[in-house]
């Protein structure tokens, strides 16, 4: 199906939002290709300047990636006394690694990303995320995430999930098998952080996925972003702690004015870290959190 009609592009999955779409005004397509793995497009838009959609759903756009970007990053390591090595599955358009390289704690960073071809095109045609890759503390491994971490054992501090939604290749990143692999892979007090969808799309799928953490973690919460090209404008994190008593809505590392600001932070502060957690009466219900 053609996803631009009439100059405009049209998120529509009957799978994953049934009956809505959200919708962008197309300015120009800059690349499309179909990689081994899936549909690659980069489109300039309207309002929301340029925009990657991996197989017609939007990932990221140039207008709001930076809200997402610094809360799946900020929000484990800020809640981790000591995030020196942390692992990024997912993420080949570099927002994630760019945040989370800012951090004074971190020093070294691996990144595990599927689709080479989602790398290259980032830094051709999207250099304010891609130049995430360009720090020395990144190193970057082409290859499945869930694969790569069945090889590691108690080697990470933090394990930030940046995966598409669950179609594709991103399925197995939100279930069970996986967040037993990334128990293993952390060092004792580790913390993981996943794309963890929005209650208002779809809250089974979010309590599934915290139910599915929840069998290998025993402190278990969800954080929410506003994000206006999501769908339904907001986005949530699945985040899990191997130590039972890490209150993960209470930053470790409290961030002053001038240090947000010097580190380029535009969403994540130490208020709005706490501010993530709280949730609608409805949707802790929905999540079984109360
Ligand atoms: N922020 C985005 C969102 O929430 O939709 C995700 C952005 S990032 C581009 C998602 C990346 O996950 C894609 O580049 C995709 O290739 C990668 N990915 C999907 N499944 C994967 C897997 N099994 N292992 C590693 N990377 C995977």
């Amino acid at each position: 199906m053609n996803s631009v009609v009439k100059g405009w592009f049209s998120e529509i999955s009957d799978e994953l939002w049934p009956g809505q779409c959200f919708s962008l005004k197309v300015t120009k397509v800059l690349h499309e290709e179909k990689s081994e793995f899936q549909d690659i497009k980069i489109v300039e838009t309207e309002t929301y300047g340029r925009v990657l959609l991996l197989d017609n759903v939007i990932q990221c756009t140039e207008r709001d990636e930076f809200a997402y970007q610094e809360l799946i990053s900020m929000i484990p390591i800020c809640a981790h006394p000591n995030p020196e090595k942390v692992l990024i599955v997912g993420g080949g358009d570099g927002g994630v690694a760019r945040e989370v390289v800012k951090h004074p704690k971190v020093c070294k960073v691996h990144q595990v990303e599927i689709d080479g071809r989602v790398v290259d095109l980032s830094k051709e045609f999207l250099p304010f995320m891609a130049c995430g890759f360009d720090s020395p503390k990144m190193n970057l491994t082409i290859g499945d995430g869930f694969e790569f971490m069945k090889n590691h054992k108690e080697e990470f501090d933090v394990i930030i999930t940046d995966s598409s939604d669950p179609i594709g290749p991103a399925v197995s990143l939100f279930q069970e098998p996986y967040f037993q692999l990334m128990k293993n892979a952390l060092r004792p007090g580790g913390i993981i952080c996943s794309q963890g969808s929005s209650f208002w799309i779809d809250a089974q799928h979010v309590k599934e996925t915290m139910d599915a953490c929840g069998q290998h973690f025993k402190n278990v919460s969800y954080a929410m972003a506003m994000v206006p090209s999501y769908p339904c404008g907001s986005i949530g994190f699945v985040i899990g702690c191997l130590d039972k008593k890490s209150k993960l809505s209470e930053p470790v590392h409290k961030f002053t004015t001038e240090e947000v600001d010097k580190l380029g932070f535009r969403y994540y502060t130490s208020d709005v870290h706490k501010a993530a957690f709280v949730l609608p009466r409805f949707a802790e219900k929905a999540l079984g959190l109360c």
